[in-house]
């Protein structure tokens, strides 16, 4: 991918969008019939499946815990999901996405109802185009509440950034390649708790907060269609 000129131009980004503005976002529950669930979520250019099966009796037995149920999350993306083709399997990146994940979700989870069990959260990126992480967590977030796993709230994910000296909402490929800044966040939204920040590059203190304020803002949005998505499968239809 070339460098562009500029990334902000007229204050519109290279795809249209204002600053402060989600690319699209289309989230699907209950989408894969041998998961006790599951959900489809697309953001912009991603498309990323999320798998729950659990909680179900942990084996090896040596991993359980005796007084609550494990959270196992694991981050997968597809060989052709990127421009070069990725190698498959496990990588650095994927491990510490996946580590961050299960830290992100795990505080809405009442783990301790499960003791000696475990829960599988598997997220596979067919196509990424930034901010995979992000859609991950809003797809696993939903197929765990699809797979009926006690939950206190949902958790909502999106990335704050800052191009050309601007703060923006939801970075893509290019924003993300060649912007300064890209600080991906997850939120319990009925909390307003933070359960993932991370940072690549700088902010000021002031930048910081204003990134963060937005990113609450494009969760508020999220948490919305996530909620959607669970009443449109859940909704009783007419006449049933
Ligand atoms: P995130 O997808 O959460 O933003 P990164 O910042 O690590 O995570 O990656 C940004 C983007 O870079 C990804 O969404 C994907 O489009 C691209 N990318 C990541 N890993 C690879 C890879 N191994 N090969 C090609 N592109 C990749």
């Amino acid at each position: 991918m070339e460098k562009p000129e500029k990334l902000l131009i007229d204050g519109k980004r290279l795809d249209g969008r204002a600053p402060d503005e989600l690319r699209p976002l289309k989230i699907k529950a209950g989408v894969l019939e041998r998961a006790d669930g599951s959900a489809y979520v697309e953001l912009g250019n991603n498309k990323v499946f999320a798998a729950v099966y659990g909680p179900r009796e942990m084996h090896p037995r040596h991993d359980q815990q005796p007084d609550s149920a494990v959270l196992r999350c694991r981050y997968s993306m597809a060989p052709f999901s990127v421009e070069d083709r990725k190698r498959p399997g496990p990588d650095r990146r994927s491990m510490e996405i996946s580590k961050v994940t299960r830290e992100a979700l795990e505080p809405v989870l009442f783990l301790e109802l499960y003791p000696r069990s475990v829960i599988d959260v598997f997220i596979e990126v067919l196509q990424a185009d930034a901010g995979t992480r992000t859609a991950g967590i809003n797809a696993a977030a939903v197929a765990l509440a699809d797979a009926g796993v006690p939950m206190r709230d949902l958790v909502s994910s999106v990335a704050v950034g800052k191009i050309d000296g601007t703060i923006i909402l939801d970075l893509m490929k290019e924003e993300d390649q060649f912007g300064t800044t890209d600080m991906p966040v997850a939120i319990i939204p009925r909390k307003k708790v933070v359960t993932l920040l991370q940072m690549d590059g700088h902010f000021t203190k002031e930048e910081f907060k204003q990134a963060l304020d937005l990113a609450f803002k494009g969760c508020e949005k999220i948490y919305e269609v996530q909620r959607q998505a669970l009443k449109e499968k859940y909704a009783i239809k007419e006449g049933e």
